[in-house]
């Protein structure tokens, strides 16, 4: 009875996270990301699936963000009409990002169209609307740490993974028939024990095979709590007057980011400045972290509001009228829009309004995948004098700060605590989820811990289950 993996995407970078698990002829995909990042990576959003979508038996997802869910659309658009399974979490957070995406493929095809700015006649979305209300209708949601079956000897169960809310491992039992039961374990996006808010990923007892990310595989994260690291650069910028322009993943990063200004204003370490939140997604995807309190820590930490993800004086900016507004108004203050990548959206008239002032900073605190701008700006913050936004060279004056304690993945010696909790380590290691030089250097720790030779994805693309 043979058990493969297949790695259809997340093999040599960040994004387009998509695993094929092959058991008794039918197949199951393991998230269904798009990719992100320079054109190179976003093309390959336009190829060919790799197999007829309507002969996979089901998806199953480990967290909403986009690079592990953004193709569904497109899979359900080519005839995809099996089920989606997730937590509940993931659901109402897929349900938002699915749509926001369709909606900015729509605007930039419709874009393309009237200015001609596109090789193709006429432009076409990736997806529509239409496609992401199918695959939101598809939908399945699940308890955590129930084994769920999916088919004659193969079950799965979701175990918490606390890099966002609802996000989770996915542990798949099979039946081998006379060689004996396996686990997998695919890690999806890996946690760490760092955020404010989220609880830190669950320890598994073992796992024959484990599919891991890699995103930090070659980085260290500070070990300074963020909170202190954010009050210094908050009080710096507000002490110039400034504004403090902070580029957040809507979903994940920005509730981090809200919870722990309120906090710190309750710890009377920041004065209390306006704070918006530039980001529609956002701002839903906070009414969303209010309904699972079981991801969270929220009332230890939090000393004393209705909602603790609103600062004192907080704004939302729902239109883009709004918007525009808030590029105009005199610092200081706090502006968090999205997206977290600078690949687009708002937070781009956001730079270019605050990048020529010297009293304003921006705030990098979540992974820049190579080929974005901004992990353009980051590499090259010291030495840039203009960015180049909506065509236009936009000089640079602000301050530029990277602060990684915001992460919400595990770093490499997170990821070896946690692979040591188990009894034994796993027979066999598959890194994914991370840029090239990150899986080796992961591999490398792996093997002098542990002994364990990993497979690499960007090197090895079939995995036979041993
Ligand atoms: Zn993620």
């Amino acid at each position: 009875m043979p058990l493969n993996i297949q790695v259809l995407g997340a093999d040599d970078t960040v994004t387009g996270s998509r695993s094929l698990l092959t058991y008794q002829g039918r197949s199951w995909l393991i998230d269904c990301g798009l990719f992100q990042g320079d054109k190179a990576k976003r093309e390959r959003n336009w190829l060919p699936f790799s197999i007829q979508p309507s002969s996979l038996a089901g998806v199953l997802l480990t967290h909403a963000h986009l690079d592990h869910t953004g193709y569904l659309p497109r899979l359900c658009q080519q005839g995809f009409a099996g089920p989606i399974h997730a937590t509940q979490g993931t659901v109402d957070l897929t349900q938002i990002l699915l749509l926001d995406a369709a909606h900015l493929e729509e605007e930039a095809a419709a874009f393309a169209n009237r200015t001609h700015y596109s090789n193709h006649s006429p432009a076409e979305p990736l997806f529509t609307a239409a496609d992401a209300a199918l695959a939101n209708s598809r939908l399945v949601p699940h308890r955590r740490d129930q084994w769920i079956p999916l088919a004659e000897g193969l079950s799965f169960r979701l175990v918490r993974a606390g890099h966002i809310i609802g996000a989770s491992m996915i542990q798949i039992a099979a039946d081998l028939g006379d060689r004996g039961m396996r686990t997998l374990t695919f890690t999806g996006d890996l946690g760490n024990d760092r955020s404010h808010h989220l609880r830190p990923p669950e320890y598994i007892h073992g796992t024959d095979v484990l599919v891991l990310e890699s995103t930090y595989g070659d980085r260290l994260q500070p070990r300074e709590d963020g909170l202190v690291a954010l009050a210094e650069v908050v009080r710096r910028t507000m002490a110039r007057g400034g504004v403090l322009v902070i580029p957040a993943f809507a979903v994940g990063r920005a509730q981090e980011l809200t919870y722990m200004l309120r906090l710190l204003e309750d710890q009377g370490k920041i004065p209390a400045v306006p704070v918006i939140l530039d980001s529609p997604m956002a701002t839903a995807a906070m009414e969303v972290c209010l309904r699972h309190p079981e991801d969270q820590v929220l009332q230890s930490a939090f000393t004393g509001s209705a909602d603790p993800f609103r600062p004192r004086l907080f704004e939302v900016s729902q239109t883009v009228d709004e918007s525009m507004l808030s590029c105009m108004r005199d610092g200081p203050m706090i502006v968090i829009s999205a997206s977290g990548m600078l690949n687009g959206g708002r937070i781009l008239h956001h730079l270019k309004a605050r990048l020529p002032d010297p009293r304003s900073t921006v705030v990098f605190c979540g992974y820049q995948a190579e080929g974005t701008k901004g992990r353009f700006l980051q590499d090259h913050s010291a030495d840039l004098a203009t960015l180049r936004i909506h065509h236009v060279e936009v000089p640079i004056a602000a301050e530029i700060v990277t602060l990684d304690h915001l992460s919400s993945h595990a770093d490499y010696v997170d990821t070896l605590t946690w692979l040591s909790h188990m009894a034994q380590p796993p027979a066999q290691i598959v890194l994914n989820h991370g840029e090239p030089q990150a899986q080796r250097a992961l591999a490398a720790h792996i093997l002098q811990r542990f002994g364990v030779q990993a497979i690499l994805a960007c090197e090895a693309k079939h995995i036979v289950i041993q």
